[in-house]
C-alpha cells in the first residue's frame, strides 16, 4: 500500500532522514519506534506532505505522492494526526471531528462517518458539545484521532497517540487502534511506548538518527536485545 524508497528529509542544516525505505501493506499496523530526534515524525510529515523530501520517492497504492498538496494526499486516503493532538479549543467536539470531513459534501455520508467514529469513541458521542478545550488529554487524543476517522482514511498515522496519557488511558487507546485496524484501516505508528506498539503491532522498523536500524515482525522485536536495552527499559 505504502512504499518509501531512500527518503531524505532536509531543515537547513539539519539531514533529518538519511536515507529511510519502509513498506507498509495493507491491513498492517506497522510501528516506527525511536529516540527522541530520531526522524519520526519527519517520515510522517513526508508522507502526508507537510515536508518535501530532498531525494527519494513515496508511493501510495503505485502511485508518486511526494510533492503533492497535503489536501490531494488527504483526498487519496491518508489521515495524519500529529503529535500533540491539536484540537480546536473553542469549538465543540462535533465541530472538530467535522473539521475533519472537509473533503466530503454529502451530508449522509458525514453521519455515517460520525457514527462510526462513535463506535469508536462512545464518549465523545455523549460530549458532543463539549468544547474541546475542556475535555481531559485522553479525550482530546480521542478527538484528534476521530477528526483523522472523519476523512475515511484507507491508512492512518498516528504520531505518538498515547504521550503523556496515564496508563489505563494509553491501554484503551491501544485497543482503539486495534478495533480501527480491524475494520479495515491500515496504520503506521509512531510511538516512544514501544512495548504497547510492538504488542499492538504486525511489524516494525527502529529509526536510530535517521536511518533504519532494524525492522522486522513486532514479536521478534519484543524479544530483540538491541530494542529490549535500548527501547523496553532492559
Ligand atoms: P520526537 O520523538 O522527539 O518527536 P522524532 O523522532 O519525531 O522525535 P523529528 O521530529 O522527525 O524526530 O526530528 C528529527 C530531526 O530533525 C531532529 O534533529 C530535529 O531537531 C530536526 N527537525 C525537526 N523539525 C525541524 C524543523 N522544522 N526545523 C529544523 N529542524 C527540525
Amino acid at each position: 500500500m505504502l512504499k518509501i524508497n531512500d527518503i531524505r528529509v532536509q531543515y537547513q542544516n539539519t539531514l533529518a532522514l538519511k536515507g529511510v525505505s519502509l513498506t507498509v501493506e495493507e491491513g498492517e499496523i506497522v510501528t516506527l519506534l525511536g529516540a527522541n530526534g530520531a526522524g519520526k515524525s519527519s517520515l510522517l510529515r513526508a508522507i502526508s506532505g507537510l515536508v518535501v523530501p530532498k531525494s527519494g520517492e513515496i508511493l501510495f497504492l503505485g502511485r508518486r505522492i511526494n510533492g503533492l498538496p497535503t489536501h490531494e494526499i488527504v483526498a487519496l486516503g491518508i489521515a495524519h494526526v500529529p503529535e500533540g493532538r491539536h484540537v480546536y479549543p473553542q469549538m465543540s467536539v462535533r465541530e472538530n471531528l467535522e473539521m475533519g470531513a472537509y473533503n466530503c459534501r454529502d451530508k449522509k455520508e458525514i453521519e455515517k462517518r460520525f457514527e462510526e467514529v462513535f463506535l469508536h469513541f462512545p464518549r465523545l458521542k455523549e460530549r458532543c458539545n463539549q468544547l474541546a478545550g475542556t475535555l481531559s488529554g485522553g479525550e482530546q487524543q480521542m478527538v484528534a484521532m476521530g477528526r483523522g476517522l472523519m476523512a475515511k482514511p484507507k491508512i492512518f498515522l498516528l504520531d505518538e497517540p498515547s504521550l503523556g496519557l496515564a496508563p489505563l488511558v494509553v491501554k484503551e487507546i491501544g485497543n482503539i487502534i486495534v478495533d480501527i485496524n480491524k475494520r479495515g484501516t491500515t496504520v503506521l505508528l509512531v510511538e516512544q511506548n514501544a512495548r504497547m506498539a510492538l504488542q499492538l503491532s504486525h511489524r516494525g522498523y527502529v529509526l536510530e538518527t535517521g536511518n533504519v536500524a532494524l525492522e522486522g515482525l513486532s514479536k521478534d522485536l519484543l524479544g530483540n536485545e538491541h530494542v529490549i536495552k535500548a527501547y523496553l527499559g532492559g
